[in-house]
C-alpha cells in the first residue's frame, strides 16, 4: 500500500522535476526511478507541494567538484576553497546529487544523500536553513527545540570524549546539518535512531506524519529470522 503510494509520488515527481545528468553521466529509466523514490520517502505524508523551491536535480557520476565556494567566517572574512561533494542543496536553485552516492543510499546502512539534501530544501522552506522546516499544525517549536538541542549536546559530548558516535560527526557542523543527517537515519535505519533519541524521533514523525521504526517492527514481527541476523 505504502510501496503503491510512493510508486504514484515517485511518478509525478518524474512528471514536474528535470532530472539532468551531468558530468558524461548516462541517466536510464532505473536510476531515474531510484532517485525519484529516494526523494519521494521523505514527503510520502506531506505532498510533492513541499518541493514547490526546485525544478532540477542535476545528477554527477561520482563525488564532484565545486570551485572557489566563498565563506564568511565569525569575523567577516571571506574565505575561498574548493570543495568536493557528494551532494548540494541551494536556496534558490537545484538539488545537486553524485550517482555513485545515490546508489549507495538508502541500504539500510545509515546512508542516504537524497534524504539529506531533500532535508535542507524543506528546511529552506521558511527562508532560514536552520535545522528547522516549518512545523505542522500541532507541533510545538520549544518541544521541537529541545528535543533538537538535547540530541545535538549529546553527540557534541560523544565527540569530546573522543567516542565513536553512531552520528556522522559532519552532523556537529551546525544545526542544519545535524537536521539533514538525523532525516538520513530516520529514514534509513529508523529503528535504530529510535532507540538513541526517542524525542527528537517523535518530532521527526510528527513533521515527515510518517512512523518508519513502525513498519520496521511490523516487519521483524513478521520475519523473526530478520532480528536475529540483521542485528
Ligand atoms: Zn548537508
Amino acid at each position: 500500500m505504502e510501496l503503491q503510494r510512493l510508486r504514484s509520488l515517485a511518478l509525478l515527481f518524474l512528471h514536474e522535476k528535470s532530472l539532468e545528468p551531468a558530468g558524461g553521466l548516462e541517466l536510464d529509466d532505473a536510476m531515474r526511478t531510484r532517485i525519484a523514490a529516494l526523494a519521494c520517502r521523505p514527503i510520502l505524508d506531506l505532498g510533492l507541494d513541499y518541493y514547490d523551491n526546485f525544478i532540477s536535480v542535476i545528477i554527477y557520476p561520482e563525488e564532484f567538484l565545486v570551485r572557489n565556494r566563498e565563506s564568511v567566517d565569525e569575523a567577516g572574512v571571506v574565505h575561498t576553497r574548493d570543495e568536493i561533494l557528494s551532494g548540494e542543496a541551494w536556496e534558490q536553485g537545484p538539488v545537486i546529487l553524485a550517482w555513485q552516492d545515490v546508489d549507495a543510499s538508502g541500504r539500510g546502512n545509515g546512508y542516504d544523500v537524497v534524504a539529506h539534501e531533500c532535508a535542507h530544501k524543506l528546511d529552506l522552506l521558511d527562508g532560514d536553513m536552520n535545522g528547522r522546516p516549518p512545523l505542522n499544525r500541532g507541533m510545538r517549536a520549544d518541544e521541537w527545540a529541545e528535543s533538537f538541542q538535547t540530541a545535538y549536546n549529546d553527540l557534541i559530548r560523544r565527540l569530546d570524549l573522543g567516542e565513536e558516535p553512531w552520528l556522522d560527526p559532519y552532523a556537529a557542523e551546525e544545526p542544519a546539518e545535524f537536521f539533514a543527517v538525523c532525516a538520513e537515519m530516520f529514514f534509513d535505519i529508523p529503528d535504530a535512531f529510535r532507540t538513541e533519541y526517542p524525542a527528537l524521533y517523535a518530532q521527526l514523525a510528527a513533521f515527515f506524519r510518517q512512523d518508519p521504526a513502525r513498519s520496521f517492527d511490523a516487519i521483524v514481527r513478521d520475519h523473526p529470522s530478520y532480528s536475529s541476523s540483521a542485528r
